[in-house]
C-alpha cells in the first residue's frame, strides 16, 4: 500500500533527474522520478485516476537510480512497487492483466521457460511474436529470445564440501533464468564459494524468489514464492545469490511481509541473504592460478548497486587478478534497459537505454563486460551483437572461477 508519508518525503529538488534513464531519454517531467511521485500522490489522493497515471508508472524501469541520487531519502523502490500494485488492481484491462500474469508465470517456472525456449528454437522463432507483445501492452518487439545451453544442467550433489575447515554453510539460490540459461555461473559460484571455505548446500526443492512478481505489482504471488524459500534454506547460515534482482528482492522480504504473521520469519531470512560478491570479498582467497591479461569494464546491475549498495566488492575481486585491467565506463550505474521484463513491455525506451550502454562500452575498448544479473547480460549481449562489437559479457564469478581454476 502507498504510504502518504513516503510520498511527502519528495521535496521536488530535481537532483534525481539526471540519474533517471527515462527522463534522460524523453526530457519529460512525467517520465522523471519527481513527476512519477507527484502523479502517484495525485492518484492516491483521488485527484487523478490510476488509469491516467498508468503509462508513466509502466514506463518506469524500476532501476532505482533515483533512490541512490535522492538526498531526502525517498524510498522509491517501496513507492513504485505499491504504485504498480494499484495499477494492476485498478487500471489494467482484464485480458492484459491475465497475459502479463501468464508471462511472469512462464518466465519464473524453469520447466516452462525451458520448454518455451526449446519450442521457439525448434520452429526457428528468434523473437517473441508481435501478437503476444500487443496483448501484453507493448508497442513493438525488440528482445531476442536467448539460446538454451546444449544440455540442461542439474547440480550433481546437494552439498558441496568446503576446501579446508568450513567457515559457514551457504545455500545457493538456483532461481529461474539463472538455472535455465546460466548454469556456468552456478558452477562458478559453487567453485568459488567452496574455494573460499564455504560448504555449499543446493536444496532440491526451491524456486523463484518472487522478484518479477513484486516488481510488476503482484506482491501476494511473491509471498507465495518466498514461503518455499523459507523452508528450503531453513538450516543454512547464509543464502548466496548470484543474480542482482533476486538478491535485492530477498533482502527486502521484511517489507514484503510487513503487517503479516510471517514478518519476523521474513526479516530473519532477509538478514541471511548475501550477494555472492559479499561472501567472496570477505573471504581469504588463495592466489589465482592463471594470470590472463584481460581488459574488463564493469556494468553495475541496478539491483546490485542501487538495490543493495554493492559496487566496491565485484570490482575489488576482479582487481585481485594481477593482469586484469579494469576500465570504468561512463554511466556504469545507469540502467541498460533490461529491467526484468521491461525490454519486452517497453521496447522503445529499453532500446534507447541499451544503445547508450553499448556506446559507453565501446568507448572503453574493453573486450569483456562483467555483469552480475541475467537480464542485463542477455540484453547487453544482444546490443553488442547488433552493434557488431566482439565483446563478451560474463558474470564476475565466471571470470574469477577461470582465474582460480575453480570451476567444478
Ligand atoms: S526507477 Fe529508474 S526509471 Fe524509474 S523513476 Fe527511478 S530512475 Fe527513473
Ligand atoms: S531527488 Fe528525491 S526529493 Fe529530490 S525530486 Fe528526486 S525524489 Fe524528490
Amino acid at each position: 500500500m502507498l504510504d502518504k508519508r513516503d510520498l511527502q518525503k519528495c521535496i521536488h529538488c530535481g537532483l534525481c533527474l539526471q540519474a533517471c534513464p527515462t527522463y534522460v531519454a524523453t526530457g519529460q517531467e512525467a517520465e522523471s522520478p519527481r513527476g512519477r511521485i507527484y502523479l502517484m500522490r495525485q492518484a492516491h489522493e483521488g485527484r487523478l485516476e490510476w488509469s491516467q497515471v498508468r503509462p508513466h508508472i509502466d514506463a518506469c524501469m524500476g532501476c532505482l537510480g533515483c533512490q541512490t541520487a535522492c538526498p531526502s531519502g525517498v524510498p522509491y523502490a517501496k513507492l513504485i512497487e505499491a504504485a504498480r500494485a494499484e495499477v494492476e488492481t485498478h487500471a489494467r484491462a482484464p485480458l492484459q492483466r491475465f497475459m502479463r500474469r501468464q508471462a511472469i508465470k512462464h518466465f519464473t517456472t524453469p520447466q516452462r521457460l525451458r520448454l518455451m525456449l526449446r519450442l521457439a528454437q525448434r520452429v526457428g522463432m528468434r523473437r517473441p511474436p508481435r501478437w503476444l507483445a500487443r496483448r501484453l501492452g507493448a508497442d513493438g518487439v525488440a528482445l531476442r529470445l536467448p539460446t538454451l545451453p546444449a544440455q540442461a544442467w542439474r547440480p550433481t550433489r546437494t552439498v558441496y564440501p568446503a576446501q579446508g575447515t568450513p567457515k559457514a554453510r551457504v545455500g545457493l539460490l538456483l532461481g529461474c533464468a539463472m538455472q535455465v540459461l546460466f548454469d556456468r555461473v552456478h558452477r562458478a559460484t559453487i567453485g568459488m564459494l567452496t574455494l573460499a571455505g564455504y560448504e555449499v548446500h543446493v536444496p532440491r526443492k526451491q524456486g523463484c524468489c518472487g522478484a518479477l512478481w513484486v516488481h510488476n505489482g503482484y506482491p501476494q504471488e511473491a509471498q507465495r514464492n518466498a514461503h518455499v524459500l523459507f523452508e528450503a534454506f531453513r538450516t543454512v547460515d547464509y543464502i548466496a545469490v548470484n543474480a542482482a534482482g533476486c538478491g535485492s528482492t530477498m533482502k527486502e522480504y521484511g517489507l514484503l511481509f510487513q503487517g503479516t504473521p510471517e514478518h519476523a520469519v521474513a526479516e530473519e531470512f532477509a538478514r541471511r541473504v548475501r550477494d555472492v560478491h559479499e561472501l567472496l570479498y570477505q573471504a581469504d582467497l588463495p592466489a589465482p592460478k592463471r594470470d590472463d591479461s584481460l581488459t574488463i569494464t564493469y556494468h553495475d546491475a541496478c539491483h546490485l548497486v542501487h538495490g543493495q549498495g554493492i559496487r566496491v566488492q565485484p570490482r575489488a575481486l576482479l582487481q585481485r587478478l594481477p593482469s586484469v585491467q579494469l576500465i570504468e565506463m561512463d554511466g556504469a550505474e545507469m540502467c541498460c534497459g533490461s529491467a526484468g521484463i521491461y525490454n519486452l513491455l517497453q521496447p522503445k525506451l529499453a532500446c534507447d537505454a541499451l544503445l547508450r550502454k553499448v556506446q559507453n562500452i565501446r568507448n572503453t575498448g574493453a573486450t569483456i563486460v562483467a555483469s552480475a544479473n541475467p537480464g542485463c547480460t542477455l540484453w547487453i549481449r544482444q546490443g553488442l551483437q547488433e552493434a557488431g562489437l566482439p565483446v563478451q559479457v560474463l558474470h564476475p564469478v565466471e571470470i574469477l572461477a577461470k582465474a582460480y581454476d575453480a570451476m567444478p
